[in-house]
């Protein structure tokens, strides 16, 4: 069969396929701890499940507006104000079908042949993806670790050309956890402006920050930043709805609009249950909020403490999401006992699941490596098993 250039060109998600050969290995019997994932292990809170029963009860279950129901925006508007401290119109928000698809979106809209659009690395999988689905270039932009993973005003500078569309910015990090401070975005935005160029800001894990950290949606900075700004939010991370499938997008109303008119002929908006659900979450008791970051700060020290005993890793302690991503260089270059030499963090991974059965993502796949990411939303007692295999593995290499 003929497919389109377009759809030769795609590729798997890596993290997706690694998450799938753990899974099997788990349906074969095969006892693997899967830190591939990129989900709260909690519960949805039960005052939002309880709303998307009122609402299919209530039999707010047809078509709603492509862009979202009112209720939805007024919510987000709300939030968006009080959290972020950003004033939206209704015309200025757009709800999808989780932020992954507002990001496809905009990138459908923002996108085509013959711009460039920079992406740090280490990136989340799908920018460079979505970038290239439009025939745009990524440019990928490596961040260094000694840097904090963190985009600064030179890396930028010098990547930054007359056909460069727009800048993806993520913080907090998937993968590194890194959160960019103030100056940071205050150097970014600064020179977005003079270079006249596109700001996405994927906040997707703008709760999740940790010892005091505070996050700074760019977009706030000042007038001129927030018109050429599009921040993307999700439900996903903060309420752990991740298969709820709500995002949302905020930025100026032309945009805005060109998504809307996309939305309209593509999914006709999303799941009005889930939309009242969403509702629920924005507006109700945030009290699970606090649970879900001391958890997770706590299981953060628990990993970053174990991976740092053990042999030939360095893990820095990320200050925000639910990843850490120690470097493996130390080990590259050994050989396991029955001989395989770990030449890649690809390998390591991959002998790592295959005799210990611990599954983690290799930092190539989010284009900086040797490393590896570890989704530490697990439990601690998975957790600490996870990470004495992985002292293990390391310490078995020759
Ligand atoms: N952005 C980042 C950085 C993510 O890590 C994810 C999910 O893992 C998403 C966006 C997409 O989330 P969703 O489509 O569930 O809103």
């Amino acid at each position: 069969m003929s497919l389109t250039r377009r759809a030769r060109a795609l590729r798997p998600s890596p993290t997706i396929a690694l998450s799938t050969t753990a899974k099997r290995m788990q349906a074969e019997g095969i006892d693997v701890i899967d830190l591939t994932v990129g989900e709260p292990d909690f519960d949805t809170p039960e005052h939002v499940k309880a709303a998307g029963i009122r609402a299919i009860r209530d039999g707010r279950t047809k078509y709603t507006a492509s862009g979202g129901i009112v209720e939805l925006k007024d919510a987000i508007r709300t939030k968006l104000k009080r959290e972020n401290g950003l004033e939206y119109g209704r015309d200025e928000v757009l709800v999808s079908c989780g932020s992954k698809h507002s990001l496809y979106n905009l990138a459908a809209v923002l996108f085509e042949a013959g711009d460039e659009v920079i992406v740090p690395a280490p990136y989340w999988v799908s920018y460079p993806e979505q970038v290239r689905l439009f025939e745009a270039t990524p440019v990928i932009v490596p961040t260094r670790e000694d840097d904090g993973f963190r985009l600064t005003r030179g890396l930028l500078e010098a990547a930054l050309t007359p056909r460069t569309r727009a800048v993806i910015l993520n913080s907090p990090c998937n993968p590194t956890g890194a959160v960019l401070e103030r100056p940071d975005l205050e150097a970014i935005a600064d020179l977005a402006c003079a270079r006249d160029c596109w700001l996405i800001s994927d906040e997707a894990y703008e709760v999740l920050v940790y010892d005091g950290a505070q996050h700074t949606s760019i977009a706030a900075l000042g007038d001129e930043v927030k018109r050429r700004t599009v921040g993307v939010y999700t439900m996903s991370k903060a309420y752990a709805m991740t298969g709820w499938r709500i995002g949302y997008a905020a930025g100026p109303s032309a945009l805005i609009n060109a998504m809307d008119l996309l939305q309209g002929q593509q999914t006709s908006g999303a799941c009005s249950i889930a939309q009242w659900a969403a509702v629920e979450a924005l507006e109700g008791p945030q009290d699970h909020l606090a649970v879900f970051r001391k958890a997770f700060e706590e299981r953060r020290d628990l990993v970053v403490s174990m991976l740092n005993q053990a042999k030939y890793l360095k893990c820095p302690t990320p200050e925000g999401a639910f990843y850490v991503f120690p470097s493996c260089a130390d080990a590259i270059g050994r050989k396991t006992p029955d001989g395989k030499v770990i030449e890649t963090d690809e390998d390591f991974v991959t002998e790592l699941l295959g005799t210990q059965g611990v599954a983690v993502v290799q930092g190539s796949a989010f284009g900086v490596g040797p490393n590896f990411r570890v989704s530490y939303a697990a439990s601690n007692a998975l957790l600490e098993d996870a990470c004495r295999k992985i002292q293990a593995f390391c310490g078995s290499l020759i």
